[in-house]
C-alpha cells in the first residue's frame, strides 16, 4: 500500500492571508482572542501518537517558532520533521527578493536551533511560489532547502498555477538552479483541476471522496492541515462584517475533522516528506518547468 506525505502548516487561524484579506482585522482579533496554538499542537501529536506513531511533517511559521519555542522542540522531541513556512505569513509576491531571502535564513536558522535538525524542507505561506516571482526559487535553495512544496497546482481566488504538474517536478532557473517541488494532492481531470489533499477543500469533499482518491494513488500524494483546522471550537470570535465566505473557511468542517483525520490515519500510510525525498530525487522520469524572468535570481 502505498504512504501518503502527511503535513501540517504551523500557524494559528488568524495568520491566513485570504482571512486577512477580507476582514483586514483579524489580527487584532487574534490577539484579543487569545493564542491557541500551543493546544492545537498537542492535539495534534496526541492523533498522530495514537494512530500508532505515525510522523509527520511541520512547516513551523518563523514568528510562531519565536513565539513558543517549546512547540518546536516538542514536535523534534515526538520524532517529527520540522520544515519552514517562512519568517511572517506574507505572500511571496508582496514582498522584496531580499526581504524574502532574509526571512528565510532567519526562520531556518531558529528552527534548526530550537529541534536540533537540519531543515531541508519549505513551504512559501499560502502556496504563494508560481510564475509572478520566479527569484523566489533561487531565493529557497540559496535559504538552504532541498525540497519544496509552495506551488499549488489548481487555480484559486489567491493562489494556483494549473498547468503545472500534480506530480513531483523540479522547478528550475534560467540560471541552471533546481528546486525539487512535491505539490499537494490534486485530481486533474482534462481543463479540471480538483484538489483535495487539505484544507478547506479536504474539508468540504465528502470523506468517502478523499478516501477513495487516496486509497487508489499509486504514488505518495501530499495531504496538510493547519492545527486550527482540527479544533473543533471554531476560530473567533471574528468581527462584524466578516463575508460568509471567510467564515465558511475558517470554520466548514472543523467539528468533525478531527474525526476524519483519526478514520484515514487508521485506513492508510503516512509518512514525512523527509522519507521519500531522497528517492524522488534520484527519479530519471521528473519533469522539468524551467522558470523565466526578469529577475531570476534573489539579491
Ligand atoms: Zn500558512
Amino acid at each position: 500500500m502505498v504512504s501518503h506525505v502527511l503535513s501540517f502548516d504551523v500557524e494559528n487561524w488568524f495568520d491566513g492571508n485570504l482571512h486577512r484579506r477580507w476582514t483586514g482585522r483579524l489580527g487584532e482579533t487574534g490577539a484579543a482572542t487569545g493564542d491557541r496554538l500551543p493546544a492545537e499542537v498537542d492535539a495534534v501529536l496526541s492523533l498522530l501518537s495514537e494512530a500508532g506513531g505515525v510522523k509527520a511533517t511541520f512547516f513551523v511559521l518563523g514568528s510562531v517558532a519565536a513565539a513558543h519555542p517549546e512547540v518546536v522542540r516538542r514536535l523534534a522531541d515526538g520524532g517529527h520533521e520540522i520544515g519552514c513556512h517562512g519568517m511572517e505569513h506574507d505572500l511571496v509576491r508582496e514582498v522584496t527578493p531580499v526581504r524574502y531571502l532574509e526571512g528565510l535564513r532567519r526562520a531556518r536558522g531558529l528552527l534548526q536551533e530550537l529541534s536540533g535538525q537540519p531543515v531541508a524542507g519549505h513551504r512559501a505561506p499560502s502556496w504563494s511560489i508560481d510564475r509572478r516571482v520566479p527569484w523566489a526559487v533561487a531565493a529557497v535553495i540559496d535559504a538552504g532547502f532541498s525540497y519544496d512544496s509552495s506551488v499549488f497546482p489548481a487555480r484559486t481566488p489567491l493562489y494556483g498555477e494549473p498547468s503545472w504538474p500534480v506530480a513531483p517536478f523540479w522547478l528550475a532557473t534560467s540560471a541552471g538552479k533546481h528546486l525539487l517541488e512535491l505539490p499537494p494532492a490534486v485530481l486533474r481531470l482534462g481543463p479540471l483541476s480538483l484538489p483535495y489533499g487539505g484544507g478547506l477543500y479536504w474539508r468540504v469533499l465528502p470523506f468517502a471522496l478523499v478516501h477513495l482518491l487516496l486509497r487508489r494513488a499509486s504514488s505518495p500524494r501530499v495531504t496538510y492541515l493547519h492545527p486550527w483546522e482540527l479544533n473543533p471550537e471554531p476560530a473567533g470570535p471574528l468581527p462584524a462584517g466578516t463575508p460568509f465566505a471567510a467564515r465558511a473557511a475558517l470554520h466548514w468542517g472543523v467539528k468533525h475533522s478531527r474525526g476524519r483525520l483519526r478514520r484515514l490515519l487508521s485506513a492508510l500510510g503516512f509518512q514525512e516528506f523527509r522519507a521519500v525525498v531522497g528517492s524522488l530525487s534520484a527519479d530519471p522520469r521528473l519533469p522539468t518547468v524551467t522558470l523565466r524572468g526578469l529577475e531570476d535570481e534573489a539579491a
